[in-house]
């Protein structure tokens, strides 16, 4: 799939010669090489990795277990950066969104929605989407690039740090956040690299620590990437499936002209670890008149017979312009039904967060739309 084919695409900005170089998303074997570098011993490195990763600290100089005149020399070469969050939203049902700015300029949105006794961030993988599903907001979006893995684990870093979260803080024993769902803006698999080095970071034991298990990544389907996500990450995999055939599934999601439903299905049987205890979810967008018949739900029991799976059916949110309207609520109930007696759990999901627009596949940054009617007029994208 050619990136540069939709839109725009550009890189991650990437601090230049005299400024002082971001820390944070260098993985553990590049940290110490930097310290190395720098002249200090492999210790030193893990002394800083917990301060950055389990402490939560931004300050070279409030870092009591480095020597002064390190802080010092630290602060001087080195800035520890996440996104700056410059919008909170705060939903009725306790449901949060936080729009984060990165360093360039470019801004993307971070949920967090909690429930009883665990909550969820949801981070974005790329700056908008390439791949312009008809359904989705984020396609919309014009101007593309991936996200840096320093800009992946610094939307949980800023999260935690909204949430007050790190050690010493009010909710540190009675932390909310205990999963990760990359389902926020962006294809994760187009940028495997960041968000493999992202994520080790995240799951890393003296860090943030959050394990393998409470990650879940979504994708539309990048076929070849699903078998590394698997083994090189061992996360929990999330289809956005949507439909039963390649007709309706192409004409909604321009990716399965690429990878075709049956290379898809494939993908998900060959996926390591798969159990009855650790199923794939499949997603699916009730769309009304779309894909929503009694024929299209014995279909999709077809298509999951011999997978381990869970169905979330999702109520389709709809953004200003959008060309569908929601399934009544009777054929929801009625698909769901239909789905449960084949044996597979299948969910309704209520949307959270309605009243901020906070639910995944409305995540568009509004400030960026903005921009963006200014786009003819200004060659520069670099905005500071
Ligand atoms: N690009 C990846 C990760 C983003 S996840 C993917 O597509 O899987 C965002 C989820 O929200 C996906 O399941 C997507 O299909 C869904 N979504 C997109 N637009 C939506 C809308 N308008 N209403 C409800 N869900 C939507
Ligand atoms: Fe991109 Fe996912 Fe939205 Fe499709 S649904 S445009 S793949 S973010």
């Amino acid at each position: 799939m050619g990136l540069a084919s939709h839109g725009e695409w550009f890189s991650p900005p990437q601090a230049s010669a005299g400024e002082r170089k971001n820390l944070i998303g260098l993985d553990r074997e590049e940290l110490a090489a930097e310290m190395k570098t720098f002249g200090l011993e492999p210790f030193r490195a893990r002394q800083l990795w917990h301060a950055i990763y389990h402490r939560g600290q931004r300050d070279f100089r409030a870092m009591t277990t480095i020597a002064k005149p390190v802080q010092e020399r630290l602060a001087e070469a080195y800035v520890l950066e996440v996104p700056q969050v410059v919008e909170e939203h705060v939903s009725s049902d306790g449901s949060r969104k936080w729009l984060m700015r990165m360093v360039d300029g470019h801004e993307v949105e971070t949920v967090f929605i909690p429930d009883e006794d665990r909550g969820a961030i949801c981070i974005s993988s790329q700056v908008g989407c390439t791949l312009r599903c008809t359904f989705c907001h984020t396609g919309t979006q014009d101007l593309v690039r991936n996200l840096s893995s320093a800009e992946i684990v610094g939307q949980v870093m800023a999260a935690r740090d909204a949430l007050g979260e790190w050690p010493g803080q009010p909710s540190e024993n009675q932390r909310q956040m205990t999963n990760i769902v990359l389902m926020g803006m962006g294809e994760p698999l187009f940028n495997f690299d960041n968000v493999s080095k992202a994520l080790h970071i995240i799951m890393d034991g003296e860090g943030i620590s959050i394990s393998k298990r409470r990650i879940t990544l979504s994708t539309s389907g990048v076929v070849p990437m699903i078998g590394r996500c698997g083994a090189e990450l061992g996360v929990n995999l999330a289809i956005s499936l949507h439909a039963t055939n390649d007709e309706v599934r192409s004409r909604i999601m321009p990716i399965n002209r690429k990878y075709p439903i049956a290379s898809l299905m494939a993908a998900c049987k060959a996926y390591p670890g798969l159990s009855n205890a650790r199923r794939i979810t499949f997603e699916y967008l009730m769309l009304k008149g779309i894909n929503d018949s009694t024929s299209d739900a014995l279909a999709l029991v077809k298509l999951l017979s011999g997978i381990p799976a869970k169905v979330n059916l999702l109520p389709f949110n709809a953004w200003p312009g959008s060309p569908y309207e929601p399934s009544d609520e009777a054929t929801m109930h009625r698909f769901a039904d239909l789905l449960m007696s084949a044996g597979f759990a299948s969910p309704i999901r209520t949307p959270r967060g309605r009243d901020i627009m906070a639910a995944c596949g409305q995540l568009r940054s509004q400030s960026l739309r903005a921009r963006q009617e200014h786009h003819h007029e200004d060659e520069d994208h670099t905005h500071g």
